[in-house]
């Protein structure tokens, strides 16, 4: 199965498991905005649970805020939104099209780096254990060929950005003989800024109405806030404020499903430190989101950092934590040093004084701030993706084969964590089966199911990813023993009822995961 395959499989398993729909499907949907159903939006609030949890409980210095996502204009101005947020987009001719220039331009980065990927595997399967892998790439001529051309063309890229001179970004799209994905054709549009802010009027009477923005990030609700929090939670510095909330943004190339959304949902944390430390801060917080990602039990090889080679103009440092999604490695989070601009511009724009006095230091600042910032519905996607397995295994009757789908989500975030499943609809099980889900559901998502068989409904709690399932047989009727059944090993084991809470506790929680960063 190819990659392009196991997405689009992915994409109708979760509309029919009800995972994820898309938006006002009657009406035939709305571009880029998706809905999620009763499955996905559990995955969706344990997964903000987890981030929640990691922030505000394993941090002593870190504080938790709700802000609206209507903001002052003003507000936007000062952030530079109104100004600066804006997407270099093309179009082609041929096919009508539209990209973002440099996504273009990078994806085309990226086919050149696959080039060098091949040669390296190539060289690596004919030196065997004698390959030296860095040897390779720094002496082979192709390889170093390849890597020239990756090295200039973003040179050009990052100055024509810097510049704002997009008849260069259209040059550099020309000279490369970039085609467009779907014509095949090099007739490209010019180049133009388009601005990612949703407006909307605010008051009754239209004529006196003001334009408001849909917050096109969450982190600006941080920066207003700065003092109320600092001043009403007494946090002294170095400390964090995080939120969870929707953001909009009118992305003009929306696709790849919920990976790029125009309403979407963002985990965000601002940490103000002290002038001249945050680079030492950024490291820190680099390192612990990893970690943070890490401790959901997904391989290691499918994560990886990027350094932005542009940085944004409120940066001195940005390294995107990437992701093997099947379309390829893209950006999951942002880890930012924001510096000290957001909290200057803001006191510039309202007039009023932004800053933090030192009693260590025995001096006032404005603080500066390292950022991280994760998409909740990018965190979905990531783990949907990681755990869609199609899988053959023998039938239940023992005669030939099966396809198993499998979702192997952490257990602390599946949707469901327990089906509990009466063998027989009769003899006290579906009682039994009652009894136990009454105990277990004020901590556990438990689900009942007494339809079918039992291979066909552990194959249904698979598909949604279930992490146990118990079984009431006869013998649970005689020993209060039940089987419980392991979503990823298939194994069976018995155990007492007595001990279900437990063991569930220790596999399913969340401080299980918590544990682990
Ligand atoms: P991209 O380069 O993919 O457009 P970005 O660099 O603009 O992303 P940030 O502004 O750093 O993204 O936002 C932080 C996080 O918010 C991203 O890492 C991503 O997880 C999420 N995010 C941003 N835009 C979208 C979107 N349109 N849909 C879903 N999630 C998004």
């Amino acid at each position: 199965m190819t990659q392009e395959e196991l997405f689009k499989k992915l994409i109708a398993h979760c509309k029919e498991y009800g995972f994820i729909f898309p938006s006002s499907e009657i009406y035939d949907g709305l571009s880029a905005v998706y809905d999620y159903g009763q499955l996905g939006a559990e995955l969706k609030n344990n997964i903000k649970k987890y981030w929640w949890e990691s922030m505000i409980l394993l941090n002593d210095n870190i504080v938790g805020i709700d802000a609206a996502i209507f903001m002052h204009p003003r507000t936007w101005e000062a952030s530079g939104h109104v100004g600066a947020f804006n997407d270099p987009l093309i179009d082609n001719k041929d096919s009508k099209k539209r990209y973002r220039a440099d996504v273009l331009i990078e994806d085309h980065i990226q086919k050149i780096e696959g080039k060098i990927k091949k040669e390296t595997e190539k060289a690596e399967k004919k030196f065997g254990d004698s390959f030296d892998k860095e040897k390779f790439v720094a002496t082979n001529t192709r390889v170093i060929e390849y890597q020239k051309e990756i090295d200039v063309i973003k040179a050009r890229f990052v100055a024509a950005l810097d510049k704002s001179d997009l008849d260069e970004v259209r040059q550099i799209i020309i000279d490369n003989e970039i085609v467009c994905p779907v014509s095949g054709t090099r007739n490209w549009t010019e180049v133009r800024q388009f601005n990612l802010m949703f407006e909307t009027k605010m008051g009754s009477v239209s004529e006196d109405a003001n334009t408001i923005y849909l917050r096109p990030e969450t982190a600006q609700g941080i920066f207003v806030n700065f003092l109320n929090v600092q001043k009403s939670g007494r946090m002294k510095i170095p400390f964090g404020i995080a939120q969870i909330g929707k953001a909009f943004r009118n992305e003009i190339v929306a696709r790849q499903f919920i990976f790029r959304m125009r309403e979407f949902e963002q985990m965000e944390m601002q940490f103000f430190v002290r002038p001249g430390s945050e680079l030492e801060w950024f490291e820190k917080w680099r390192e612990k989101r990893l970690r943070w990602h890490l401790a959901m039990g997904i391989n290691n090889d499918k994560y990886r950092f990027h350094k932005h080679d542009k940085l944004a103009h409120y940066a001195n440092a940005a390294y995107d934590i990437e992701f093997k999604f099947p379309f390829g490695f893209k950006e999951v989070e942002g880890i930012h040093s924001r510096t000290d601009f957001d909290l200057s511009s803001h006191a510039k724009f309202s007039g009023k004084k932004i800053t933090y006095f030192d009693t260590e230091l025995n001096q006032s600042y404005t603080p500066y701030v390292v950022e991280t910032s994760v998409g909740v519905d990018r965190m979905v996607l990531l783990i949907l993706s990681n755990g869609y397995t199609e899988e053959k295994v023998k039938k239940d009757d023992g005669e030939g084969e099966d396809t198993r789908i499998v979702l192997n989500i952490p257990p602390a975030l599946a949707p469901v964590k327990l089906a509990v499943l009466p063998l027989i609809r009769k003899e006290g099980m579906p009682e039994k089966a009652e009894k136990i889900i009454q105990d277990l559901k004020f901590e556990f998502n438990c689900q009942y199911d007494e339809k079918d068989s039992i291979g066909r409904r552990y194959r249904r709690q698979d598909a949604i990813g279930t992490p146990y399932c118990i079984t009431i047989d006869h013998q649970t009727m005689q020993d209060d023993t039940v089987t419980i059944r392991h979503r990823d090993t298939m194994k069976q084991e018995r155990m007492p009822i007595s001990g279900l809470t437990e063991f569930l506790q220790k596999r399913v929680s969340i401080k299980s995961m918590l544990l682990n960063i």
